[in-house]
């Protein structure tokens, strides 16, 4: 399979990249049962929302993300197995369509409805540096009852050697509705939510939104001191006149119950889908165990703490006054 292959059912740039998304998912339904029962599954999924200090997310057992949620992202183990986002190893049923040097597939193991993979022409590693502005400019092309979503390398991607971002429905994202409530204020501020501390970017001037990010990895490379990209997750919205960025900077991608032996055992491993307040369990015993308090203290664990994100934002807000 070539990506030329996979292409024959994109009618090309002059119709709308979201309008496109649209056909793509009508003729993928039609013709790959495993989207179709990827999608049917969705819909029977068991869910429950849990709330605290008036914050809310939504925890869902999800067994076909067990892939996804165990999957081993060590160098040694990807290199071993083939990679699921070059085409001449996806399935013969398996569409996209193109954007930029990037290809948006339908997910056949859907978290949320509309979700996409979007991945690279070429196979190289998962690295966002100097691809901010496709991230952002595909936040805006998908439309805003779609969002952008990013993993690095080391917190979340399942194919960090494959570069990709995601794209999900917009609609039943918890973390979306908390801020639709929030004041409009600066271009930079940190903001916490159920655990986890975030830096928010909001504006209408891309160009500004991308230089203040970068400022923002910079601070997180010196928090970090690795020599791979810092870890975080990103998820972009565009509204009419308004883009709204969320970096959820990381000190870890498992938390230690991932590790632990018995009852303690939680198999989670919080990517940007969590970041955004669904948290995936793909064992069924797991679902139970999540309460509340269970789901803050996990979001605490492999965030950066508030206290930190607040003096990155105040030194990038500082060092960024000529982007206003
Ligand atoms: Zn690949």
């Amino acid at each position: 399979m070539s990506w030329q292959r996979i292409l024959q059912v994109d009618p090309g740039e002059s119709v709308p990249l979201r309008q496109r998304i649209q056909l793509l998912f009508e003729q993928q339904r039609d013709t790959w049962p495993a989207l179709r029962e990827g999608e049917a599954a969705l819909h029977q999924l068991h869910k429950k929302t849990l709330t605290l200090d008036g914050r809310s997310i939504v925890v869902q057992a999800n067994p076909a993300r067990r892939r996804s949620t165990l999957a081993k992202t060590d160098a040694k183990s990807v290199a071993a197995r083939p990679c699921f986002l070059c085409p001449q190893n996806m399935p013969v049923e398996e569409r996209g369509v193109a954007f930029e040097d990037m290809v948006v597939l339908p997910n056949p193991f859907p978290v949320l409805p509309m979700h996409c993979t979007i991945a690279a022409l070429e196979h190289r590693p998962q690295n966002i540096a100097g691809k901010l502005g496709v991230f952002l400019r595909l936040a805006k092309s998908i439309g805003p009852e779609l969002i952008a979503l990013y993993n690095g390398p080391r917190c979340g991607a399942s194919a960090p050697d494959h570069f990709h971002f995601q794209a999900v429905s917009a609609g039943e994202i918890p973390l979306l509705r908390e801020l639709a409530e929030l004041p409009h204020g600066s271009l930079v501020r940190p903001y916490a939510s159920f655990g986890r501390g975030m830096f928010l970017f909001r504006g209408s001037n891309a160009t500004s939104i991308e230089i203040a990010i970068e400022r923002c990895i910079a601070e997180l490379r010196d928090l970090d001191q690795s020599h791979e990209e810092p870890m975080f997750n990103l998820m972009a919205r565009y509204q009419p006149q308004r883009c709204t960025v969320a970096l959820f900077p990381r000190t870890t991608h498992r938390p230690a119950r991932f590790f632990a032996e018995g009852s303690a055992r939680l198999a989670v491993s919080p990517a940007v889908v969590e970041m955004c307040g669904i948290f995936v369990t793909a064992e069924p015993d797991d679902f139970p165990k999540v309460i509340a308090e269970t789901a803050h203290a996990i979001y605490a664990e492999v965030t950066v703490p508030i206290a930190r994100v607040s003096e990155m934002a105040a030194r990038i807000a500082a060092s960024g006054n000529d982007l206003l």
